[in-house]
């Protein structure tokens, strides 16, 4: 049996500790059956020295997955089924998984085998080794386009730019966390969650390990464009409040052009003798300009107390719908 240091969450006991997979799906259909083949053979390796569940969260998906995941639940006594009462997004269902686990260590991944299972027994060797947190970081990334990989590159320079420091590069939501890790995390209550940028902001003792990431095993991507800048706006707002400083960035600026503009209108009149009465070019341009800046200002800060209000609402962030397999430890209240 493992013993190992109390405060990183493992087990001081002769218990076998407990590892948890946490797996968001939604429309899944075509590769859920890749994925508990897959998964199938992780259990393999993984139960010779651990106790091992699986909870699948299915993310009210339109297709068939809710019922393989109730058949998977039915013949595996290590699956554990949540379906939500519709589709509130890859982080509410991940967070709701990651609620739901009772793992010494919990690791989350994708159901459509970008994330290969075969790593996890890696991140577990580090996390005995010592680690709260395990980052699988991405050393290629198959299958992605050309226009992916360049927004998420561009993505992860403005984050940082802007003050998220904590953010690992290359890393998505395929990590490793200690109990304890994962209760500090749970303990943060925001609406809009960018899980990553959280996990970087609780610290704790991290590691990392490298993998090639794989095509999608079949299926299409459930992260449209939308839902993409809906994240890094997320992402952006959560981990950052310079955005909220650009309007007095713009206002000096600003206020620097129409000083030297008026300056240069001045001397115009007093040394050429020119008339003060100009052009209207120039008039439009200004108030196209401040209306333009203006608005931009009104949006950062929309962005801002949008959230703030969704906050103050203080609704769940998810609703469950039904479980299938062993019941949870605690009963999950999506706050
Ligand atoms: N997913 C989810 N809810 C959503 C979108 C995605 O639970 O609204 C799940 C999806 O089933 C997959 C994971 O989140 O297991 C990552 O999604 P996907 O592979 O489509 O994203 P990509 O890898 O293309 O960024
Ligand atoms: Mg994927």
């Amino acid at each position: 049996m493992d013993t190992v240091l109390p405060r990183t969450g493992r087990p001081e006991s002769a218990r076998a500790a407990t590892i948890s997979l946490v797996v968001p799906c939604y429309n899944e259909d075509d590769a859920f059956p890749y994925f508990r083949a897959a998964v199938g053979d992780l259990h393999a390796v993984l139960a010779a020295r651990y106790a091992v569940e699986l909870v699948l969260v299915d993310d009210g998906s339109r297709d068939g997955t809710w019922g393989q995941i109730q058949r998977f639940a039915a013949d595996c006594p290590w699956v554990r089924g949540v379906a939500l009462s519709r589709n509130f997004g890859h982080q509410a269902a991940l967070t709701c998984g990651l609620q739901f686990a009772t793992g010494d260590a919990v690791v989350s991944l994708d159901a459509d085998l970008q994330d290969p299972p075969a790593v996890v027994a890696e991140m577990v060797a580090a996390w005995q080794a010592g680690a709260d947190v395990v980052y699988a970081v991405r050393r290629s990334r198959a299958g992605e386009s050309r226009f992916k990989r360049w927004t998420a590159a561009l993505f992860y320079r403005v984050a940082r730019q802007l003050g998220a420091d904590d953010l690992r590069a290359d890393a998505g939501d395929f990590r490793l966390m200690s109990r304890a890790s994962l209760d500090a995390l749970l303990s943060m209550p925001e609406k809009h969650r960018f899980i990553r940028g959280m996990v970087g902001w609780i610290g704790f003792r991290t590691a990392e390990i490298h993998y090639d990431r794989r095509a999608r095993v079949a299926g299409t991507t459930k992260y449209p464009l939308h839902k993409m800048l809906r994240l890094a706006a997320d992402a952006i707002v959560s981990c950052s409040t310079v955005p909220l400083r650009f309007p007095y960035y713009f206002a000096v600026s600003l206020s620097a052009c129409c000083m030297g503009y008026m300056l240069s209108l001045v001397v115009q009149h007093y040394v050429n003798g020119e008339e003060f009465v100009r052009g209207w070019t120039s008039l439009m341009v200004a108030i196209i300009t401040f209306g333009c800046l203006t608005l931009c200002c009104l949006g950062i800060l929309g962005e801002y107390i949008g959230r703030i209000y969704e906050q103050v609402k203080d609704r769940p962030l998810y609703l469950v719908r039904d479980t299938v397999g062993p019941p949870p430890a605690a009963e999950s209240t999506g706050r």
